[in-house]
């Protein structure tokens, strides 16, 4: 696995996507967000991109290291599986599963389990297996046991029932700078900007979107996550979002 210089260190936080890019599109704000409040993060990206339209994996990585120190990132590191190739495997899962023994976090972000992309469907089922295998004490993989707390899945730009949505009004700005970083990707034509789908700019998508999802929680700017079990709230009185 190819990893950053930066030493390893215990991580609160350990986001999973298929491509360089993903995580800084879907979940940037809230990721700078947990580490301006001290968290620990690192990603996963499970391929290099080597089959993106523009640019080549070796620029694409230059730019994710790039990225990687606007948003403060603890770590980052690459499984190198081949692009539009991320197979549900019992491999791949198993070296996701080291990463997460290595570094240990509580928590874990994935992609939404309802994509277009393939990859980022198969990144969603490999990241839940893996927190589950890493787990078991008799599993055929080197290190201890360790089976992240929480998983949270990103579900911006789907069209779902959201469970709930971060205030990343104050880390907007980094997060749009954390993409633009990505500069093999947008070189500043039109065209480059369209990668979500033809006629659609991201840079205006996410900031639309965005800004879509803080009005409903009544913030500038928000992204919106899910999650398969319930919310527990401590104290009722507290909670924000005005009813009426
Ligand atoms: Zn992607």
């Amino acid at each position: 696995m190819r990893k950053s210089s930066i030493p390893d260190p215990a991580l609160d936080i350990l986001a999973i996507a298929a491509h360089r890019d993903d995580v800084e599109i879907t979940c940037g704000g809230t990721i700078i967000k947990l580490i301006d409040n001290g968290r620990k993060v690192g990603v996963l990206d499970l391929t290099q991109g080597e089959m993106g339209t523009k640019g080549t994996a070796q620029e694409r990585e230059r730019d994710s290291i790039d990225a990687a120190k606007i948003m403060g990132l603890s770590w980052r590191g690459n499984l190198n599986i081949p692009d539009a190739g991320v197979e549900i495997t019992r491999e791949n899962k198993l070296n996701v599963a080291r990463v997460i023994r290595k570094f240990k976090p509580a928590m874990v972000i994935l992609p939404y389990w309802v994509q277009r992309h393939p990859d980022h469907l198969s990144a969603c089922q490999l990241g839940y297996d893996a927190c589950f295998l890493a787990g078991l004490k008799k599993l055929e993989i080197e290190g201890e046991p360790h089976r992240p707390r929480k998983i949270i899945y990103t579900s911006s730009f789907r069209e779902v029932r959201h469970s709930f949505f971060v205030d990343v009004s104050s880390q907007f700005e980094r997060k749009l700078k954390s993409v633009a970083a990505y500069k093999s990707q947008f070189d500043g034509t039109p065209q480059a900007q369209e990668i979500y789908k033809p006629g659609v700019d991201i840079f205006e998508f996410m900031t639309v979107s965005a800004r879509h999802y803080g009005y409903l929680v009544g913030v500038k700017y928000a992204e919106a996550f899910s999650v398969r079990e319930n919310i527990l709230i401590d104290d009722p009185f507290e909670m924000p979002v005005r009813s009426i």
